[in-house]
């Protein structure tokens, strides 16, 4: 069910639409999350696994995915990792300031296609955030879902997101008395921290699934998700039912400019969210 480019209808996609800053969240030392509203307008509603253009003015424009909960759509909440500029600039915003926004934009998880069977979500450092509308949909619709299981690395203790959240989820999508949906790790432990240290593939193998009912979402650096594919496959779940979010330079996110450009794909409108048989010959290869 993949449904690309969808923005807000009778919007000029590429007209940004002012959000103003109703509350900055620092959840690491280079993340941040955004919540915002329209400050005129309809809400921005969305299909979990879909972006924003997001445009601070007078510095630049970069795509962002959603991190929200998509059954509460009257605030835009987006989470930010500082690595230049715009995100610099981004990561900056306090309550008051007003960014554009541009979308929703591109395709989404396979959360219809995923009912009634397992799910197994993988998600490597910043990858949670564009993870996190799935975790809540599929917590909306807790019964149409068989064992959830969330797999999360980061880099140390202090990095790893929505910590609350995590204890949380344990609970809440547990399946069963005791089960242990929610499973961290991190490459490197720090802090006191006594839970699992290494890379996030290490905790597929132990993972009680039933493979030819399960369907995997992953976001991640690009080597992650390599990685998380092959351990994936070697559980014998079938190819077809492994998702990944791709990431790529994007200027219009609109399939005009060609930035994007992934093989035969742009990220922009075919993606970000892909079937990997569709991305399996370019995700091996350097440089595409
Ligand atoms: C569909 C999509 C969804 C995205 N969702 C999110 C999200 O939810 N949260 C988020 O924080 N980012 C997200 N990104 C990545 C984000 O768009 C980039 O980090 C941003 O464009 C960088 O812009 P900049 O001006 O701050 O940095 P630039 O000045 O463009 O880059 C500064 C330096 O950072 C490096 N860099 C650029 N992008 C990345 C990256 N992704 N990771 C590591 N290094 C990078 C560059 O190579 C360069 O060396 C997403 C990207 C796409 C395509």
């Amino acid at each position: 069910m993949v449904n690309p480019i969808s923005y807000t209808p009778g919007q000029d996609p590429m007209q940004p639409r002012p959000f103003r800053v109703v509350r900055a969240i620092r959840e690491t030392a280079d993340v941040v999350t955004l919540e915002l509203e329209a400050q005129s307008g309809p809400p921005l509603a969305f299909q979990p696994g879909q972006f924003t253009m997001l445009y601070v003015f007078g510095v630049g424009e970069v795509p962002i995915s959603i991190s929200g909960d998509p059954h509460k759509p009257a605030r835009l909440v987006q989470t930010i990792r500082r690595v230049g500029l715009v995100t610099e600039a981004l990561c900056k915003l306090g309550r008051g300031d007003v960014v554009g926004v541009r979308g929703p934009f591109g395709s989404h998880w396979p959360l219809e296609q995923a009912r009634g069977g397992d799910v197994v979500i993988v998600a490597g450092g910043i990858g949670l955030p564009p993870l996190r509308p799935a975790i809540y949909h599929i917590l909306h619709q807790r019964q149409d879902y068989g064992r959830v299981y969330l797999l999360y690395g980061a880099r140390t203790p202090a990095d790893l997101l929505f910590p609350e959240e995590l204890k949380r989820w344990q609970h809440t999508l547990a399946h069963a008395p005791g089960a242990s949906p929610v499973r961290v790790t991190v490459d490197r432990a720090e802090g006191g921290w006594d839970g699992a240290v290494g890379v996030v593939t290490s905790l597929i193998p132990v993972l009680p699934i039933d493979p030819l009912r399960t369907t995997a979402l992953m976001v991640g650096p690009e080597v992650m998700m390599r990685f998380t594919i092959s351990e994936l496959r070697k559980r014998g779940i079938p190819e077809e039912n492994l998702y990944l979010s791709m990431e790529r330079n994007m200027k219009c996110a609109v399939g005009f400019c060609g930035h994007c450009q992934y093989g035969p794909h742009f990220i922009c409108k075919d993606g970000p969210v892909l079937a990997f048989p569709r991305v399996r010959d370019w995700i091996t290869r350097k440089e595409v």
